[in-house]
């Protein structure tokens, strides 16, 4: 008897932390946590770059070298001093993680104490100035914090109570950071388009996602597989080297996962019509060079999202086709 009002409270409990205010509120935090990671992974994934990719393998190993000149070739002495003189570079910089050290302005060093840091609020009193050296803080920054916010309260309004909200939550938060770290870089870490693909085949398995698990491992094999065979075609018809980023067929498979592979077509017609008009209009109005990449994953992100909080939009047209193909 006592069961009832408990699981009632409960329940109530569940009301309270999922809704759209207080995700919103936790949507604040994370995209001022996401600031910090859109700042930081690209600097300490260029430096796993230069330690591995260049200063261990490919300036310092003897092996490859012998295997592309032959195997009497001996590489010249500039290589190890070059792979030395990076390794040097690399002890002497400070160490750098997502949550060390402290957050500090990037004119002056000055470290931001509790109160500069608070999402929007502190950007707002200090008017976008550092309060040490009164340097400009881009608007950027209360720009995301907010962005996150009204995803997240948008979650809590299409999910609902429940495992799902906090699902939609996460990709949310991934899917910024991959659209901000691109945009910046036209780089889109492992770090970030592997775990979409995580979530979103073990959100389907574990049955906490509209998509069952075969859509979600078709997702990701069609989402990856889509754009790699476009690259090829790309390749062999213009007969150049294939241009399609490995980041972006990774990003792809990680949004297949998450919605099923039906949300597929309606993605890729979103991103591919929102990128040739704005691309074209950078390149007609703000005088980008043509052959500066054009980062895609900006608009898979905003196709993406609008794919989780509109579902049903983006599977309905795919739903409706397939008895014509099949009969
Ligand atoms: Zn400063």
């Amino acid at each position: 008897m006592a069961g009832a009002p408990a699981a009632a409270a409960a329940a109530d409990w569940m009301v309270l932390l999922f809704s759209p205010w207080a995700l919103a509120l936790l949507g604040l935090c994370i995209g001022s946590f996401l600031n910090v990671v859109v700042h930081r992974l690209p600097t300490m994934y260029m430096r796993g770059w230069w330690a591995f990719d260049i200063a261990d393998f490919a300036l310092a190993d003897k092996r490859s070298w012998r295997s592309a000149f032959g195997a009497k070739a001996e590489p010249p002495v500039e290589l190890a001093a070059a792979a030395g003189a990076i390794n040097r570079q690399l002890e002497a910089s400070p160490p750098l993680s997502l949550t060390s050290p402290r957050s500090r302005c990037p004119h002056c060093g000055h470290t931001l104490r509790v109160s500069e840091n608070v999402p929007v609020l502190s950007w707002l009193v200090l008017r976008g100035r550092c309060s040490a050296c009164r340097a400009p803080i881009g608007l950027r920054y209360p720009l995301v914090e907010a962005a996150t916010a009204v995803l997240f309260a948008l979650c809590a309004v299409v999910f609902g109570p429940g495992w799902m909200a906090l699902v939609a939550c996460t990709a949310v938060a991934l899917l910024l950071a991959m659209a901000l770290i691109d945009l910046d870089y036209t780089l889109l870490p492992d770090s970030l388009t592997i775990p979409l693909v995580v979530l979103g085949l073990v959100a389907a398995l574990a049955g906490i996602s509209p998509v069952a698990w075969r859509d979600a491992a078709a997702g990701a094999l069609v989402g990856y597989g889509v754009l790699w065979a476009l690259g090829v075609i790309w390749a062999v018809l213009l007969r150049k080297p294939n241009a399609m980023a490995e980041g972006d067929m990774k990003m792809l498979a990680g949004l297949g996962a998450l919605l099923g592979w039906q949300v597929l077509p309606g993605i890729l017609l979103v991103a591919a019509g929102l990128g040739s008009v704005i691309g074209i209009g950078l390149i007609v109005f703000a005088k980008h060079k043509r052959e500066t990449p054009i980062p895609f994953g900006p608009y898979l992100a905003l196709g993406g999202v609008l794919a989780l909080l509109m579902r049903e939009r983006f599977v309905a047209p795919v739903e409706d086709m397939l008895p014509m193909l099949g009969g």
